[in-house]
């Protein structure tokens, strides 16, 4: 027997019939297969329903949900019923009835058996799986709020574990791993809006996402899972940039967004449910705020990077082949070799040149780590000085307030203050170049050609984008997990793509 591929349902809540027919064309023109008629939503008489499902060409879920399940139908549960008859009776491919509905009163179609919590992950989620498994009816559908996306897992314990058919999903933005990965472990079917704001559960990707962005088309039991960890993580652009490499170089790989709220047990709490289930194929993790601290903890100095150890702070997991982790930092190597490219130099001729950093934050610390290693003499400019000294002497290096920047005295300028930075664009670290500086690093890309890096060209400076370092630090992830060359250009050119939609510069 071969398994049915996993549908993907675009949910319509459109009210009147006009409106809702194009919005049908326009889901099957951006992919979707099956079709859901939220009727709970619409005014469509019978006579306007049996008509509109006999003339679709595509699967068709009729729903009618009460208010007691999350829905919005208000009238009686007899005329709720009836209603779902009436499709069945009209062609609807199947009807969606609520676990709470005796079987006696079930359409005499296809049923998918749903039930819904829009709180938690209820404890009792193998109780609902078995009671629909004991079911006539020849889907089920089990939906509920994720506190983590190891509440996701859980939703593929489940579908693995039913022999019918399964539509098990993770609602809101923690859980959003359960449903663009529902093909790689067989679900029946997933949902996917026909635009952002046209969601009808939290959580819920457009199907442009699904196709585009998510590699929809290209997933596969075999397909191995990578995501990145943060809160937020909704606006990051790693996403985009990791799906783009692999779909440009044929990897079967898929990149998804995990939102985990701070606290070290929520992190730990995620890796312990991906650990015990080695059947997830998962490969990789890019790790940002507030998190990166908590991935050095919970792997361990032992398994990590050492640079990533003195720096305090892990931006990359890999899951090895033998089970362990391994804990890297691409941030630091990405600065290093944005600057030493630049300046068509190793990093070990870093060794002896002076370098000046303003700011004494997350990515100073980084980079302060970084050019002390490969034995560059480095003074931390920063505006609270006790923070620079204190950084300063972790490290090896001088610090200074951030008033006197205007008169370093070295040959590398970092800036990682976000000063200059989006929307504050006519801001700049330091009035005048210094006629002693030969390269200007600006770790902010965006925009991309800050105050900062046009004073440097009008001095004549070799400069360095932020860019680079961001585009760096992902090809350098990318690197560790598949161990082959990254295709830079696409990634570079997915941050650009990004950028142009959001710089006003
Ligand atoms: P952070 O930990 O918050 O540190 C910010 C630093 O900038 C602090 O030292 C702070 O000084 C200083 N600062 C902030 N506003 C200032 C102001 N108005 N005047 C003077 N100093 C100011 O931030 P971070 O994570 O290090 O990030 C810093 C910047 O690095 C970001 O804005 C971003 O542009 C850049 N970055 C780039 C990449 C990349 O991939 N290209 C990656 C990470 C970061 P106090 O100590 O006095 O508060």
């Amino acid at each position: 027997m071969t398994t049915p591929k996993t549908r993907l349902i675009c949910p319509l809540t459109t009210p009147d019939r006009d409106s809702l027919l194009a919005d049908i064309q326009s889901a099957l023109l951006a992919g979707a297969d099956t079709i859901e008629l939220r009727l709970d939503f619409m005014d469509l008489p019978a006579d306007q329903l049996r008509e509109l499902v006999a003339g679709l060409d595509c699967d068709i879920i009729v729903t009618n949900r009460p208010k007691r399940e999350g829905g919005n139908f208000t009238g009686s549960e007899d005329a709720r019923l009836a209603s779902l008859t009436e499709a069945a009776g009209a062609g609807a491919t199947f009807v969606d009835v609520e676990m709470d509905v005796p079987p006696q009163q079930h359409p005499q179609t296809q049923v998918i058996l749903s039930h819904h919590d829009f709180e938690t992950c209820p404890d009792d989620l193998d109780d609902w799986a078995g009671q629909m498994e004991a079911s006539p009816a020849a889907v089920n559908k089990l939906a509920f709020k994720a506190r983590g996306p190891q509440d996701a897992l859980r939703t593929f314990d489940i579908i693995r574990s039913c022999k019918k058919p399964t539509l098990a999903l993770a609602m809101g933005e923690a859980g959003v791993a359960s449903r663009i990965l529902a093909r790689k472990f067989g679900a029946f079917g997933t949902f996917a809006s026909l635009s952002a704001g046209k969601e009808s559960a939290p959580g819920q990707p457009t199907l442009t996402d699904m196709k585009q962005l998510y590699r929809w088309d290209a997933l596969q039991s075999d397909t191995q899972l990578f995501g990145v960890i943060g809160c937020p993580v909704g606006h990051s652009m790693s996403p985009a940039i990791h799906n783009a490499a692999f779909d440009a170089a044929s990897y079967n790989g898929v990149y998804v967004p995990l939102r985990i709220e701070p606290g070290y047990d929520n992190f730990a709490a995620f890796m312990d449910a991906v650990r015990q289930r080695p059947w997830l194929d998962w490969k990789g993790l890019s790790v940002t705020i507030p998190h990166k601290e908590n991935a050095l903890e919970y792997i361990g100095a032992d398994n990590c990077d050492p640079l990533a150890v003195q720096i305090g702070a892990v931006n990359t997991v890999t899951f090895q082949e033998d089970g362990s982790l391994r804990g890297d930092n691409t941030d630091y190597a990405g600065a290093t070799d944005a600057l030493c490219n630049r300046m068509g130099i190793s990093r070990e001729q870093l060794a002896g040149k002076t370098v000046a950093i303003l700011g004494a934050g997350g990515a100073s610390r980084a980079l302060v780590a970084a050019m002390r290693h490969y034995g560059a003499e480095v003074t931390v400019y920063n505006r609270t000085l006790p923070r620079a000294e204190a950084l300063a002497q972790e490290f090896g290096a001088k610090a200074a307030p951030m008033d006197q920047a205007n008169s370093l005295q070295s040959q590398i300028v970092i800036n990682c203050t976000p000063i200059g930075m989006h929307p504050n664009i006519d801001a700049c670290p330091i009035d005048e170049i210094p006629s002693c500086v030969e390269v200007v690093f600006d770790t902010i890309y965006n925009p991309l050609q800050t105050q900062l890096i046009d004073k440097a060209q009008k001095a004549g400076c070799l400069t360095v984008s932020g860019l680079d370092m961001f585009v760096n630090q992902a090809v350098a992830q990318y690197e560790i997990w598949t161990r082959q060359q990254a295709p830079r250009e696409v990634m570079a050119n997915v941050v650009l793509e990004k950028l142009s939609q959001t710089c006003q510069k």
